[in-house]
Formats: C-alpha cells, sequence, structure tokens
C-alpha cells in the first residue's frame, strides 16, 4: 500500500513540518522531512499558543503534543511600565517551551516512521519540484531593522498569563511556560545599544529603552544562559514587501507568511496551514491530482483561511511599536472588555 503512495518531501522541520509530517505518515504516506538544525533547541518565540482547535490537533495526529502547558487566562499591558490595559482572555490560551514542542514532535514523527534528516540543508532551485513542500519558515528580509530576542527565567512571580511590555521601539512579552521558568521574548528595533559584557545583556537593552522596573525584576530573577537565542532580519511592516512573493512550489507555516509577534498566533498558523494542506497532499500522494493542482487548492485554502488576519495584524502592528499608536492603547483602558474579544477572534 505505501509502495503506491507518492513520496513526499519537507523542508524545514519547524511547527508547520512537524505537524504536515507527522499527519501524512499518520495515512501511510511516506515523508522525508529535511532539517538543516538538530533537535532539541531553544527557538525565538513567545512560547504562546492560542486561537489552536483541538479539531486540528486530532486531525493531523498531534493529540497529547502540549500535554502539560500553562493554562492562560488573562493579560496585561504596559506602556513604559504602566498599566495601560488588562483583561481576561476570551478563551484559554497555552504556555509551553519550544524547546519541549521540538522534542515531542521529533519523537512522534520518528515513531511513526517518518524519515527525519538532520543538519541537512535544502537549496532551492527556484523551480517548483513534484511533492516538495517548503516549510522553512520566515524568509530574511535583509534591511529589515527588526530583532528578535529570547530567554528564560526562573524564580519570577506573575499575576497573568501574558504580560506585555512596551518600550521604545520594542515591545516584550512574558508567559509562563512551566510552573517554575517564564520566557521572555522581544521584538526589538535595531541597532541595538552597545552590547554589555554580561550574560543578562539583554535585559540592559529592555532598560535603556524605558523598561527599568521590568528588567530590575528581571535582574532578580535567575536567566538559564542556555535559552537564549537572538534572530535578525525579521520580515515586519514595509520590510515585509522584501519577502519574495509568487515564489512557486507549495510553503507553508512563515514559509508562506509570517503574522506579527504580538498576535500570539505563529504557531498556530503554522499548525493550521499544514491541515489546510493535508487533504490536498494525501489526493496528490494517492495519484488523484497531478502536483500543480494540489499546490493551486492549497494556495487558494491558505489565503482563505489566514489573508484577514495578515491583513489586520499587519494594520495593528505599528501602533505596538510607535509612541503615537502605544499612547492610543491608553484610550482604550476604560473600555469594556468587549472591542478586546472582538480584535483577539479577528487576529484568529
Ligand atoms: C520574536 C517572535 C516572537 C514570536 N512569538 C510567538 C508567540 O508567542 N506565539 C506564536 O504562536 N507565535 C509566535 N511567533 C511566531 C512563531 O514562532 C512562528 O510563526 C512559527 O514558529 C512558524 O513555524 P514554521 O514551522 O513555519 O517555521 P519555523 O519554526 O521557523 O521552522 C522552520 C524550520 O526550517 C528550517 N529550515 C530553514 N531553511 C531550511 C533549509 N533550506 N533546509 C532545511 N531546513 C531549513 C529551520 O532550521 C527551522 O527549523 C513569534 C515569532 C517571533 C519572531
Amino acid at each position: 500500500m505505501e509502495e503506491e503512495m507518492k513520496r513526499i518531501s519537507i523542508v524545514g522541520g519547524g511547527l508547520a513540518g512537524f505537524s504536515l509530517g507527522i499527519g501524512l505518515r499518520r495515512h501511510g504516506i511516506p515523508v522525508v522531512l529535511s532539517e538543516a538544525g538538530t533537535y532539541p533547541r531553544h527557538r525565538v518565540c513567545g512560547e504562546f499558543i492560542s486561537g489552536l482547535d483541538p479539531a486540528t490537533l486530532e486531525a493531523l495526529g498531534l493529540t497529547g503534543i502540549l500535554e502539560g502547558a500553562v493554562s492562560h487566562r488573562s493579560t496585561v499591558w504596559y506602556r513604559r511600565e504602566k498599566e495601560v490595559f488588562s483583561a481576561d482572555l476570551p478563551e484559554i490560551a497555552l504556555g509551553l517551551s519550544r524547546y519541549v514542542l521540538d522534542a515531542r514532535c521529533k519523537e512522534r514523527f520518528l515513531a511513526l516512521g517518518g524519515d527525519l534528516r538532520q543538519c541537512s540543508r535544502i537549496c532551492s532551485t527556484g523551480k517548483d519540484t513534484a511533492g516538495q513542500v517548503w516549510a522553512t519558515g520566515r524568509t530574511a528580509a535583509k534591511r529589515s531593522p527588526w530583532l528578535g530576542l529570547k530567554a528564560h527565567f526562573t524564580d519570577v512571580a506573575t499575576t497573568h498569563g501574558l504580560e506585555m511590555h512596551l518600550g521604545d521601539q520594542l515591545y516584550v512579552g512574558l508567559t509562563r511556560v512551566a510552573p517554575d521558568r517564564v520566557n521572555v521574548c522581544a521584538l526589538v528595533r535595531g541597532p541595538l545599544e552597545k552590547r554589555t559584557s554580561r550574560p543578562e545583556w539583554m535585559v540592559d537593552i529592555f532598560r535603556q529603552r524605558g523598561l527599568a522596573s521590568f528588567a530590575d525584576r528581571l535582574d532578580a530573577a535567575t536567566m538559564d544562559e542556555d535559552s537564549v537565542v537572538g534572530v535578525s532580519a525579521l520580515p515586519f511592516g514595509r520590510w515585509a514587501g522584501e519577502r519574495v512573493r509568487g515564489e512557486p512550489g507549495c510553503r507553508l507555516g512563515d514559509a508562506h507568511r509570517q503574522i506579527p509577534p504580538f498576535t500570539g498566533n505563529g504557531m498556530t498558523m503554522a499548525i493550521q496551514s499544514a491541515e489546510s494542506a493535508l487533504p490536498h497532499l494525501r489526493t496528490y500522494a494517492s495519484g488523484a491530482c497531478a502536483w500543480p493542482s494540489a499546490v493551486e487548492q492549497i494556495r487558494r485554502a491558505l489565503a482563505r483561511r489566514f489573508d484577514k488576519r495578515l491583513r489586520l495584524a499587519g494594520l495593528i502592528h505599528p501602533f505596538l511599536t510607535h509612541p503615537w499608536g502605544q499612547s492610543m492603547l491608553s484610550l482604550g483602558r476604560g473600555l469594556p472588555g468587549r472591542p478586546f474579544d472582538l480584535l483577539y477572534h479577528a487576529l484568529r
């Protein structure tokens, strides 16, 4: 039976690649997944998972993959140390380390008989190859000044599931990802201040950008030095246009389009993109449709599912990083929770 199925080659083993690989293996489809790096490893991510329907996990064979995640029920926003907004989340969100999640995805994929090739970077030929899916994550925007930084800390007390701290050309999210561990993830506009010599140099950036008490709080905690990671050239704002549009082939997750991190929806979108692609790839693998037709169906499905939230998130993103936009947040302070609920759902 398996010999009759066409093989799918997935390039990139992040959430999109693994979700698809696991989903395909459950149906006996041969899958080779090539990943440039190794597992497990820390990734730049807020590690706040929201808007993920259990039915999506079920459809992909991912049920239980988020076991032990911390449940989050509320959020609080600060602008330059002053609380400007707090609300209950319209639905429970989850916090889980990507390090843990990667390890689980890898185990599940291998247990289902998937062929995983680590340290295997595949170069695009610029042409679409039948059966090849690109799940390679974001495309670097070379001229973009946006950087992402992340580190785990222990001994940090929290009152809300998600804290957002807005500073000068910076926002930082703090989320609990295990009972004794929080994740601190920042989106910063470069150029960065001169790096200090201490391991907690990331905290010094927060201090220099108007978040002194937040930095004091982190200085009183313990940073896991092994968890510190950073990425540059993130494709946001007008630099999003630098992405190569109309690239050939099937592209999922951030390789399709990247949503700004404040939405806490990129991981969910990566998994959902695999869900949307799965039926069309199964049809292709069974020989019932040609590759170009499967790719076209997948593109349409992704556009239907994601275009609205991508557009809306792109419009809101500048508000969070510019002083005039941030100050408008304070205006929303007195409003009842309903506008927040509507926005939250519209971004999912
Ligand atoms: C600062 C920041 C904060 C974020 N916070 C959140 C959050 O709180 N919640 C949320 O839901 N989302 C968040 N996101 C977004 C989320 O991390 C991504 O949307 C999600 O990880 C995308 O998954 P992916 O599988 O598409 O890509 P990735 O997770 O990036 O995986 C791509 C994989 O492909 C591999 N690869 C790349 N090129 C090649 C190649 N040529 N050959 C082989 N392998 C290759 C890479 O090594 C990588 O493992 C955040 C993003 C940033 C930048």
